[in-house]
C-alpha cells in the first residue's frame, strides 16, 4: 500500500474530516500561513493592522454593535451553535473582529469541527490573547481580540493535527472580507 492510501485509509477508519485534511498539514504550512496571511486580505479591505488599544465606555460599543454582537463581545455571551451563517462559509479571505476590524483568522486556518461554530486550528499572531474562564466546570480558555478587549470564543486542544487546537469562535463576532 502507498503512503497516500494507506493515509486515506487511516482518515477513513477514524472516521473523521479532520484527520484527512491534517494530511496535507505540517508545521511548517502552518508557520507559513500564520506569517503570510496578508495573502487572502482583499485589497483596500475595510480593517485596522493597529494592536493599539481602543478604549470605548459601554454606551459607545451600545450604539456600534447590534444586540447579539454586544452580548458576545462585551459580556462573554456564547451564540447557539449552528446559528452562524459563517459556519458555511468556504470562500478564501479574512475573518475580522466584528468590534474593531482587526484581522483574527483567515480561511485557510478554518476546519469544519462539526460543533456547529466556526473553528480554526491557529489564529493570526499576536491578535489574540487569552484568559482563564471557569464557566464551565471543565477548565477552558477565553480568548479576546487584544484591540479591542472584545471575546471571540475559547480555545480547546482536540482540534486537528499538527497545532491539536480548535479555537472555538462566535459567528456574530466576526466579520468576513472574501479575498
Ligand atoms: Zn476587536
Amino acid at each position: 500500500m502507498n503512503r497516500r492510501n494507506f493515509l486515506l485509509l487511516s482518515a477513513a477508519l477514524l472516521g473523521t474530516r479532520a484527520a484527512l485534511a491534517a494530511t496535507d498539514r505540517n508545521v511548517g504550512s502552518i508557520d507559513d500561513m500564520r506569517k503570510n496571511w496578508k495573502e487572502l486580505l482583499a485589497k483596500n479591505a475595510d480593517v485596522t493592522l493597529s494592536v493599539e488599544p481602543l478604549d470605548r465606555s459601554n454606551t459607545v460599543w451600545r450604539q456600534l454593535l447590534t444586540p447579539a454582537q454586544y452580548q458576545v463581545l462585551r459580556e462573554e455571551g456564547t451564540e447557539y451553535p449552528g446559528s452562524s451563517p459563517l459556519n458555511n462559509e468556504k470562500r478564501a479571505g479574512v475573518f475580522v473582529c466584528a468590534g474593531c476590524g482587526l484581522p483574527l483568522f483567515t480561511s485557510k486556518m478554518k476546519y469544519d469541527s462539526g460543533t456547529g461554530w466556526p473553528s480554526f486550528f491557529t489564529s493570526i499572531p499576536g491578535h489574540l490573547a487569552n484568559k482563564k474562564d471557569y464557566k464551565i466546570i471543565v477548565e477552558r480558555d477565553e480568548y479576546h481580540c487584544v484591540r479591542c478587549g472584545g471575546h471571540q470564543g475559547h480555545v480547546f486542544d482536540d482540534g486537528p493535527a499538527p497545532t491539536r487546537q480548535r479555537w472555538c469562535n462566535n459567528g456574530v463576532a466576526l466579520r468576513f472580507i472574501p479575498a
